[in-house]
Order: structure tokens, then C-alpha cells, then sequence
């Protein structure tokens, strides 16, 4: 397995250690494109798999319901200072399990059962849990959604961008008592002031889903929301490159809320295993070598994007600003679907996800377009130069994806290219 973390991973288990081996293999042989997801350390792999996974720790450091806590409190308090440090926040609460977690535990916190909420809607770039019907936000409180500009082929004003003129009708006629800004879907940067303005001038608290871009803003890569917002949510897990989970950091005056509406109003238990894990890759990111990192996130996804558009991609909102890019596939070949893009490039070994685009005329499950990401392969050490071939691929399998060998040469071809970027070879103990 030459540098790999495998072997801490070899369990008494047949079935389970050949299916882990077998992901290894998937995640070194085949490009990790999906916007959401990273390489983790080994650091934090080794905490998320420790021993804290025994511990039961109902409760906060000091304030447990359960004895034998001092090392896990040790372990929650120095969490939450490296992220109170991290983001120049006044509070963390570090016990989300995930990000849908910590988005509905701030909705319970500071709003009441049917209050409005201003969020974007999903179709055009926001999360299920920003008021979409499937999500159970929609059943316990009043969503109003927003959206982008309307697309245009001015490439100097390419349009698709937050429609902050509709977010400032849509808060005057309908009074919310919470505007969530931030999206899932969004390849710009998004800027919190002009959301606190508004926030202001209709008496409205705002949160900030930081889901995507936290460890872009960590980095210094994105502005920071903090200044703006009352409270700030992430998962760790994406450009953060921490463990799967969620945080919430928030002033000062909401934390008694937040962190009684995350324990014991939505969660039992929390994961301290997976909190010692969020503290180090906290740590990591508090290096300078993550500014680096994140540096090199966005101008790897400037890169894909130009060759994207190059190969005949319409880039939504007509470029990136950050790990992300959401392209339109209508203009490469109006026959090919989100769907079938995602399952032919996982044949060609290129791991994506399809997205719908602002205004698609397809249902969520087919869709028009598809999102791809730099994090994870920036991770692993690609610059600029791989992301522009990875893109030239992409192209190659789309346009051949009846041919089954084609598809087998260019699963060949990224084969030999990740190769050359082990993603655990960049890691120093
Ligand atoms: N918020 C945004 C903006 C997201 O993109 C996501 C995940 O994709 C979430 C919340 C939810 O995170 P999780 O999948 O950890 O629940």
C-alpha cells in the first residue's frame, strides 16, 4: 500500500477490511471531484478512530450527566478555543454530528415554532435545510426564498450571481425573524455585509451557512462572515478538511440558546471522537501552510473552470471564486443530463455529483448540471496543470460515453494521473 494510512485500518473483519482496502483503492485510483469532500489527515483519522468513542458525555465540559469526563472535557474545551481562535468568534459549540444538525439546532435556538425564514431557495444554489419541503425545516417554520439574476451572455456581467435587490423586497414585505445567507451550490464569493444591512433594516438576526467555504474563510481565501453574523454554521468535513461533522460559532449573546438547542434539544451524546478530530484539523488550519492550501484550492478551480468553459461548458454565474464550479451542461450537448454525466464520468474513474442550476428546466434527480470541486485533489497536490487535464478528460468521456473502450482509456489515463498524487503523501506527522 506504499504511505498509506491502511494499515491502521486492518480489523478482524474480512468483509469490512476488504471494503475499506477497496475504497482506498477508489479514492487513489479514481479524481475526487465532488465539492463536498476532502482527504482528511492521518492526524484526524487517528482521533476520529480512537479510543473516545467509548465515552458518553451528555452535557458540556463541567457540566456533564455522566462521571470519568476530565479528559474528554479537556478535549471539548481545547475544540472550542482553537475555533473561538480560528474565526475571531466569541462562542463555539463543536457537538453538531453534521451540518444539518447545527442548521436546524440555530433555527430552534432563536426562532419559534412557524416564524419566517429568508433563505435561498435550493434550485438556485441554497441547502435542503434552507426551507426545502423534503427537509423537516419546512414543516416546523415559514420559509421565503431568494434567488440569483436572472443568467446573461454578457460575459462582463455574466448575471447568476445573489440577487441582493430580491433579498431586500422579499425582507421588507415579509419580516423575518432569521435570514440564513450562504449556499451549497454557489461558486461566488458571498459577501455577509450587505445581508447584515438588510438583517438591520427589518430587525432581523442573520445566519451564515459556512458549510462550503469554512476553511476557505479559515484560510483567508474567503471573507469572513463573523463580523456580521449573529451566528455562523459549517460542517468540518468539506473545504475544512476535519472530520464529517458540523459546528456552530455565535456571540456571545445567543451561545446559552445554541448550546442548549444543540444538547439536549437535538442531540444526545456527543461524539468526542470525532471532536478530538475536529480539534486538530482546527489546529491545521490555524497553520500557515493552510492559507497555502486554500490559495491554491481557488486558483486550481480557476484554472478547471477556464478549461471547462474551453471544452464547450457554460460555467454558471460565469466563473469561480471559490473551491467550486457548477457547470451547465445544455451547452456542451442539450441531450446530456446531470445524471447520466455523473454515472458516465464514474466509469471514466471522474467522481462529480449532478446539480440542478438556478432555473433548471430538469427534475433534482436528472438535472442540467454538474458540480465539481478542487479541494480534495488540491489535497492530494495537483496544481493548476492536472485540473486543466482532468478537465480536457472530462470532455473526452462526455463526448465518447457510448464508447465503452474510449471510457476505459480515459479511466487509464486518470489511473497514471493519480498515481503521481498520493493524498496521504503530503502530510507531515
Ligand atoms: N449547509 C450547506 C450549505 C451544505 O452544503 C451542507 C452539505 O452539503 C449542509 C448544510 C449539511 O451538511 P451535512 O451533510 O453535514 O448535514
Amino acid at each position: 500500500m506504499g504511505s498509506s494510512p491502511l494499515d491502521a485500518w486492518i480489523t478482524n473483519d474480512d468483509e469490512i477490511t476488504a471494503l475499506l482496502a477497496a475504497d482506498w483503492d477508489r479514492q487513489t485510483t479514481t479524481v475526487q471531484l465532488i465539492a463536498s469532500e476532502n482527504f482528511a489527515s492521518p492526524s484526524v483519522l487517528a482521533a476520529a478512530g480512537s479510543i473516545l468513542t467509548n465515552k458518553y458525555a451528555e452535557g458540556y465540559p463541567g457540566r456533564r450527566y455522566y462521571g470519568g469526563n476530565y479528559v474528554v472535557d479537556e478535549v471539548e474545551d481545547l475544540a472550542r478555543r482553537r475555533l473561538t481562535a480560528l474565526f475571531g468568534a466569541d462562542h463555539a459549540n463543536v457537538q453538531p454530528h453534521c451540518g444539518a444538525n447545527a442548521n436546524v439546532a440555530v433555527y430552534e435556538a432563536l426562532l419559534d415554532a412557524g416564524d419566517t425564514i429568508l433563505a435561498m431557495r435550493l434550485d438556485q444554489g441554497g441547502h435542503l435545510t434552507h426551507g426545502s419541503p423534503a427537509s423537516i425545516t419546512s414543516k416546523f417554520w415559514k420559509f421565503v426564498s431568494y434567488g440569483v439574476t436572472p443568467r446573461s451572455d454578457d460575459p462582463a456581467a455574466p448575471g447568476e450571481i445573489i440577487d441582493f435587490d430580491n433579498v431586500r423586497e422579499l425582507a421588507l414585505e415579509h419580516r423575518p425573524k432569521l435570514i440564513v445567507a450562504g449556499a451549497t451550490a454557489y461558486s461566488r464569493q458571498i459577501d455577509a455585509a450587505p445581508f447584515r444591512e438588510i438583517a438591520d433594516e427589518v430587525g432581523a438576526l442573520l445566519m451564515f451557512d459556512a458549510a462550503h467555504v469554512a476553511g476557505l474563510i479559515a484560510g483567508g481565501s474567503h471573507p469572513s462572515p463573523v463580523p456580521y453574523a449573529d451566528v455562523v454554521t459549517f460542517t468540518t468535513h468539506k473545504t475544512l478538511r476535519g472530520p464529517r461533522g458540523g459546528a456552530i460559532i455565535c456571540r456571545e449573546e445567543h451561545a446559552k440558546k445554541i448550546d442548549s438547542a444543540v444538547f439536549p434539544g437535538q442531540q444526545g451524546g456527543p461524539l468526542e471522537h470525532v471532536i478530538a478530530a475536529k480539534a486538530v484539523a482546527f489546529k491545521e488550519a490555524s497553520q500557515p501552510s493552510f492559507s497555502t492550501y486554500t490559495e491554491q484550492i481557488v486558483a486550481n478551480a480557476k484554472a478547471f473552470a477556464r478549461a471547462l468553459a474551453s471544452e464547450g461548458f457554460r460555467l454558471v454565474s460565469g466563473g469561480t471564486d471559490n473551491h467550486m464550479v457548477l457547470l451547465d451542461l445544455r451547452d456542451f450537448d442539450g441531450e446530456l443530463t446531470g445524471k447520466v454525466a455523473q454515472e458516465v464520468l464514474d466509469r471514466a474513474g471522474i467522481t462529480t455529483n449532478r446539480n440542478t442550476i438556478p432555473d433548471d428546466p430538469r427534475s433534482p434527480f436528472i438535472t442540467s448540471g454538474l458540480r465539481v470541486g478542487s479541494a480534495a485533489e488540491t489535497t492530494a497536490g495537483m496544481r493548476e496543470g492536472e485540473f486543466e487535464q482532468i478537465a480536457a478528460l472530462m470532455s473526452r468521456a462526455l463526448r465518447k460515453r457510448d464508447d465503452e473502450l474510449a471510457l476505459v482509456e480515459v479511466r487509464n489515463d486518470v489511473a497514471a494521473l493519480c498515481a503521481k498524487f498520493n493524498p496521504y503523501a503530503n502530510f507531515t506527522k
